[in-house]
């Protein structure tokens, strides 16, 4: 019997999987969907439509994104709370019980066991379908470009955050950098350099095992959650994004 149930979606969406793009795209946080085996792990449909269960707007984006581009795009199909596929499996943020300020009662206690059942049915799936990409891409002797999309809260723990975004990036700063000097150039963005967020191997997974790794340019990608939160600001976020991309292609510093 598996873990997932028969009525629930597979682990992970691929769009455009022979995309000629560079890029592959990753959402790991584009679903707020829940197992039908957890339930709404005992918290409200308010508090599962927030930023606890998912990355807001993140992946109307990243699929606009990967359209305008011919990119290669896997997004998960269920919410962090399930199991976060951006942390190792077994660390601290990997299954969590509280989030800044919202008890996750399903989520307290997890065992051994059903840890490593969360893994196996949606984190190593989806995981191993980009292994499988970049695999294929290097044998076929297809550049490889990874960009992780992801969205983040306005303010955190009550502090306000001032940018629109964010450039993430860890041992390889070549995309990251290439990247924040384009957008930093576009009129009125106020874009963080690793903020909110600095990339740690704790703290992130796709960026240090599937970029740094294997040594292919990579980035993470943060939008504020509010300035995406509907379909036309995703679609304006796209195409502001899309041919931003294409020239980061042209600018990227050789290895
Ligand atoms: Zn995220």
């Amino acid at each position: 019997m598996s873990w997932l149930d028969a009525d629930d979606l597979p682990p992970f969406t691929v769009e455009h999987p022979d995309g000629s793009s560079p890029y592959v795209l990753t959402c790991d946080h584009a679903s707020r969907r829940l197992p039908s085996r957890l339930g709404h792990l005992g918290l409200s449909d308010e508090a599962l439509e927030t930023h606890v269960a998912w990355d807001i707007g993140a992946a109307g984006v990243v699929r606009r994104l990967a359209d305008a581009l011919d990119a290669f795009l896997i997004m998960t199909n269920y919410s962090r709370l399930a199991i976060d596929c951006n942390r190792p499996p077994g660390s601290a943020d990997s299954i969590v019980a509280r989030s800044e300020r919202t008890e996750i009662p399903g989520n307290r206690g997890v065992s051994s066991d059903e840890m490593e059942a969360r893994a196996n049915a949606l984190f190593h799936p989806y995981h191993d379908r980009i292994r499988a990409e970049l695999d294929a891409r290097r044998d076929r002797k297809q550049p490889a470009v990874l960009l992780a999309l992801h969205s983040f809260t306005p303010a955190y723990h009550g502090v306000e955050r001032p940018w629109h975004a964010g450039l993430l990036y860890g041992r390889d700063s070549r995309l990251g950098r290439v990247l924040l000097e384009l957008l930093r150039a576009e009129p009125g963005l106020n874009v963080g350099d690793n903020e909110p967020y600095a990339v740690s191997d704790r703290t992130d997974y796709a960026i240090p095992v599937h970029g740094e790794r294997r040594g292919i340019p990579n980035a993470g990608l943060e939008i504020r959650q509010d300035l995406i939160a509907d379909a036309d600001r995703q679609a304006a976020w796209a195409a502001r994004l899309a041919p931003l991309l294409e020239i980061a292609l042209v600018k990227l510093p050789p290895h």
